[in-house]
């Protein structure tokens, strides 16, 4: 696919899986001239260069902001005031700020008040990732054939909509644009809820007495061990996501108490037919996603 903007400078601010993934991608895709990337930690700093990821890297966002077309923010989201403070306060006018955020309407209230009038800011949160976090984790090919949805304003510049939007095609992904609070109920769903059940289901097995949790962990097969690998994801990046999501996150998590009580009565009254149907609709469901 070919991409039709120029873009002389993208900076990265935060390089952990994400966007050392999008470095490795747009770097082959030749998206731009020159790149640059902040992080916090001096060992993360090192990292980068040693991966040599990108042109520059700093630990300091002005030295890393400076003169740079777009700025593509990838840090946990209860970071984004003190950073987007930070940001505004040094990008160049005309440049796009976009993010990969998990969580939206939340973050784009705290943040918006710092955006200077000439400047675009494109929210995003491509659906992709692992459970392993950092720079060294970050893999070419992480985006493909995902879907990536975009949050701007209604009123947001259109162009700057599409340079993001052709910023991710390239990278392999299919683009959605909504709003935001929408974003948010679906990724509460479809996201967020199954993260809070597999830190619960795991963390009920650490509870458990030791005897019992070696059993457990001996014979595991893909049910816990599929719940495992998802209780693995960042914690702190998890605990951000589900305080910055909270309302939609509460909204669906009281449908999925009844329904999970429905399942308790259904079991409790030996309803076999209740059982039965659940499980070939979820199956169907399964079925549909793979296709
Ligand atoms: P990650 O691998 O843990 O990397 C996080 C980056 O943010 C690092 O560069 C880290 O710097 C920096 N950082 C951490 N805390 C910071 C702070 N308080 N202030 C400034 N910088 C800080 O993270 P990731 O998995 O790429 O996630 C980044 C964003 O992408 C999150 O907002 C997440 O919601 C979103 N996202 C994640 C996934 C996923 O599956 N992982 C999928 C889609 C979207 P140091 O290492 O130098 O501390």
């Amino acid at each position: 696919m070919k991409f039709n903007y120029k873009i002389k400078k993208v900076a990265f601010i935060g390089m952990g899986l994400i966007n050392s993934s999008l470095a490795r991608d747009l770097k082959l895709n030749n998206f731009y001239l020159t790149s640059s990337a902040y992080s916090r930690r001096k060992s993360t700093v090192c990292k980068i260069k040693k991966l040599k990821l990108v042109d520059t890297t700093d630990n300091k966002i002005e030295n890393v902001i400076n003169d740079a077309d777009l700025i593509i923010v990838g840090i946990p989201v209860a970071a984004y005031e003190e950073v987007f403070k930070k940001i505004c306060s040094y990008i160049k006018p005309g440049a796009i700020i976009t993010d990969v955020g998990s969580v939206k309407k939340e973050v784009i209230n705290k943040v918006i008040k710092f955006i200077p009038k000439n400047v675009d800011f494109v929210p995003g949160h491509p659906i992709a990732g692992t459970e392993n976090s950092g720079p060294e984790s970050g893999f070419s090919g992480l985006f493909k054939e995902g879907w990536c949805i975009l949050t701007p304003n209604k009123k947001l510049n259109k162009k700057s909509i599409k340079v993001i939007k052709s910023m991710w095609e390239l990278v392999g992904m299919k683009v959605d644009v909504m709003d935001a609070k929408y974003h948010d109920e679906v990724l509460a769903i479809t996201s967020h809820i199954p993260h809070i059940i597999a830190y619960s289901i795991v963390g009920t097995v650490t509870n458990l007495q030791t005897t019992i949790k070696k059993e457990v962990i001996k014979y595991a097969a893909s049910g816990f061990r599929d719940f495992t690998r998802i209780a693995a994801s960042d914690p702190v990046m998890w605990r951000d996501i589900i305080l910055y999501n909270r309302k939609s996150i509460l909204k669906m998590l009281n449908l999925f108490k009844k329904d999970l009580s429905n399942l308790e009565n259904a079991i409790k009254k030996d309803d076999g037919k209740f059982l039965l149907n659940l499980f070939t609709k979820t199956r169907k469901i399964r079925k549909d996603i793979i296709k």
